[in-house]
C-alpha cells in the first residue's frame, strides 16, 4: 500500500448533500417517461422537476430531474434499476463539485449518454434536498 491514492483519506459521505436522478427520454420513449414519473410520485418522497423537452445545462437529451434526500437513495435507486425500461437515468451526488459529480462520480441506469459536465463549475454551494412535491400513497 505505497500508492499515493491509498495514503490520502477517503472522501466522507457527509460531502453528499443530496442526489439527483435525471430521467432522459426522446419522442419514442416519452410515454414511458410519463409512466415512470407517475410511478415515482406515487411511491417516493422526492422533488419532481419540470419537463425539459429541449437540451438544458450539461444534458444532451430531453429529461426531467428527480431530486431526493440521501435517505431516499437505498429505496429509490434499486427501484429505478428494475423499472427504468428503455430509459437512461443518470444518478449523481450533489457535493461542492458539480463537474466531478456529473462526470466522474455518477451511476448510470440503462445506457450511458453524453453529459457536457465541462460547462459545470468545480466549486459551488452544495444543493441540499428540496422539499418533496410528491405525495406517495404506495409503499416502494
Ligand atoms: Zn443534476
Amino acid at each position: 500500500m505505497t500508492d499515493a491514492a491509498h495514503s490520502s483519506a477517503p472522501r466522507p459521505l457527509s460531502e453528499i448533500a443530496s442526489f439527483h436522478a435525471h430521467v432522459y427520454y426522446d419522442a419514442a420513449t416519452r410515454t414511458e417517461a410519463e409512466r415512470l414519473r407517475q410511478w415515482i410520485g406515487e411511491r417516493f418522497s422526492v422533488t419532481l422537476g419540470r419537463w425539459h423537452d429541449a437540451k438544458v445545462g450539461p444534458h444532451d437529451q430531453s429529461m426531467y430531474q428527480v431530486a431526493f434526500a440521501t435517505e431516499v437513495f437505498p429505496a429509490l435507486v434499486p427501484w429505478l434499476m428494475l423499472n427504468h425500461g428503455r430509459l437512461s437515468i443518470l444518478v449523481h451526488p450533489n457535493t461542492a463539485n458539480p463537474r466531478r459529480d456529473h462526470l466522474a462520480d455518477p451511476v448510470w441506469i440503462g445506457a450511458a449518454l453524453a453529459v457536457h459536465g465541462e460547462i459545470l463549475p468545480e466549486e459551488a454551494e452544495k444543493e441540499e434536498a428540496l422539499p418533496p412535491n410528491t405525495n406517495p400513497v404506495l409503499k416502494p
